[in-house]
């Protein structure tokens, strides 16, 4: 048998702290209040004073656009048109000719221009490489000359493609990828992942109206990852997603699009226009879609950020509950606009929130992003981790990466600091939801998800202690045990 003792250090167990943990065979077998007195059979392992947690879970990635993109252009620092154009330039000189190039986050809200570049702005400095420059939310993209060239069906009259046009460019490019450089994109994903504090991390694989080509190839090679991954078919093809072996189906599939995009549905227009926002699907097709998916029992998670998305989609939830009670756990993923009326419905579909803390930290400031959007009364229903927490609505935390950063620090410090004063929530509240509440989600509570005796001994260890007042600056991921075995170190 494997027995190693970690010493030294505080492991954090439902609010508390102990000061060594007996790992057997990847299990922790016993928390201690002080320090044992190790066995002649036990390896030791100390830890240095740090601080260790239950291993954390991101619930929401995609992790295969991550990985790709994260050898390809970050723009999220991009501040003016003569910025954007320089940066892919260089990047273009950097590459070989043909190669295609993915740049990505990139914000036209930061630019003093306001504005995307143009094609020809684009040609001027990538003439060589087909480019595909996506906008941060994932919701639009632009293409250069060259990347046209590689789909011929596209209308090229429009410089920024969005809704289908966008889906089907970004696509295009996804499946061209050779199948080394998928499973090499979901390394570097876990790669990062750790680096950002995770020992788990759930993935939309696949690309809702078209298909599951990754899913098999990722679902064969799970042990291979230094990262536990929970998987999901990102399709609308029941099926397909029981034949693939799935228990879960949907991610991102779209009830509605973004607010940076004007395509999240609302119940009222956004500020100073009448639009209203798109609903993708009619209530009928997510009741039928939601009911089928059900009796199979099939986990549903769906996209859903504007109110009257989320409604449509928690009413489909609600009714195929009520025809027939199951522990299926549905997903709310984003949730971001919710009333109080409709978090009472929430509270009755048995759905979890599967929510993004960094959105409020990024769009959330008093005369950002959301309020310039949506106005004052509605800033007050964004992204409600408190409230919804208050219903009994089990909240579950992600990133969206590659939307924000795969950072587990940067995810609790947004949470217990959320712009709203009214909707923090508290600092083992935000643990739970990467943790208890994440594990709970994908139906391995009694596996994993805490330091509890029986479960396996997957750990992080910070620097510092996480605490109501802490600086994101003052804590540092410095290790990832999976299983009790070492799968990162930062030194
Ligand atoms: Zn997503
Ligand atoms: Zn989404």
């Amino acid at each position: 048998m494997n027995r190693i003792l970690f010493t030294d250090a505080h492991f954090y167990h439902l609010g508390s702290y102990y000061q060594a943990l007996l790992c057997e065979d990847g299990i922790v077998r016993e928390l201690y209040e002080t320090q044992p007195d190790p066995g002649s059979d036990c390896k030791i392992v100390s830890l240095d004073g740090c601080w260790v947690y239950p291993g954390f879970t991101d619930t929401h990635t995609h992790s295969f656009e991550g990985g790709l993109y994260s050898n390809g252009l970050d723009l999220s620092g991009v501040s003016s048109i003569a910025d954007l154009l320089d940066m892919v330039q260089q990047h273009c000189r950097s590459r070989s000719g043909e190669e295609l190039i993915f740049a990505w986050r990139f914000d036209e809200l930061k630019t003093k221009e306001g504005r995307f570049p143009t094609r020809a702005e684009l040609d001027r400095v990538s003439p060589h490489n087909p480019l595909v420059l996506r906008r941060i939310d994932g919701h639009s993209c632009m293409l250069n000359r060259r990347a046209l060239r590689e789909i011929p069906l596209m209308n090229p009259a429009s410089e920024i493609l969005r809704g289908a046009d966008n889906d089907q460019a970004v696509h295009h490019f996804h499946v061209n990828v050779p199948e080394e450089q998928i499973l090499q994109a979901y390394h570097s994903a876990a790669e990062i992942a750790l680096k950002g504090g995770f020992s788990s991390i759930h993935t939309m694989i696949g690309d809702a109206q078209y298909s599951n080509t990754h899913y098999k190839l990722i679902r064969d090679s799970l042990s291979r990852f230094k990262v536990r991954y929970s998987i999901y078919p990102q399709s609308f093809n029941l099926d397909e997603a029981i034949s693939l072996g799935a228990s879960r189906i949907g991610g991102c599939i779209l009830a509605d699009g973004s607010f940076g995009s004007h395509t999240a549905a609302l119940t009222e227009p956004y500020i100073g226009t009448d639009a209203l926002g798109t609903l993708y699907q009619s209530a009928g097709f997510w009741e039928s879609f939601v009911s089928k998916a059900h009796e199979r029992d099939l986990q549903v998670g769906v996209h859903c950020i504007g109110d009257r998305a989320i409604a449509q989609i928690n009413q489909a939830y609600q009714k195929a509950l009520y025809k027939c009670p199951k522990d299926l756990r549905h997903q709310l993923i984003h949730c971001e606009l919710v009333s109080d009326e409709l978090m009472e419905s929430i509270a009755l579909s048995g759905a979890a929130a599967v929510m993004q803390p960094a959105f409020d930290q990024y769009w959330g400031a008093k005369g950002g992003f959301y309020e310039t959007a949506l106005g004052e009364s509605r800033w007050h229903q964004l992204n409600r981790f408190k409230s919804l927490s208050d219903s009994g609505v089990r909240l579950c935390f992600g990133s969206d990466w590659y939307i924000t950063e795969l950072d587990v620090v940067r995810g609790i410090h947004a949470a217990i600091n959320h712009h709203n004063p009214d909707e923090r929530i508290s600092i083992d509240k935000a643990i739970d939801a990467y943790t208890q509440n994440a594990a709970w989600l994908s139906h391995e509570e009694d596996a994993k998800g805490s330091l509890a005796l029986g479960k396996v001994a997957d750990m992080t260890v910070l620097s510092g202690k996480l605490t109501e007042g802490f600086q994101m600056t003052d804590i540092e991921v410095l290790k990832v045990y999976k299983s009790g075995e070492l799968q990162y170190a930062k030194y």
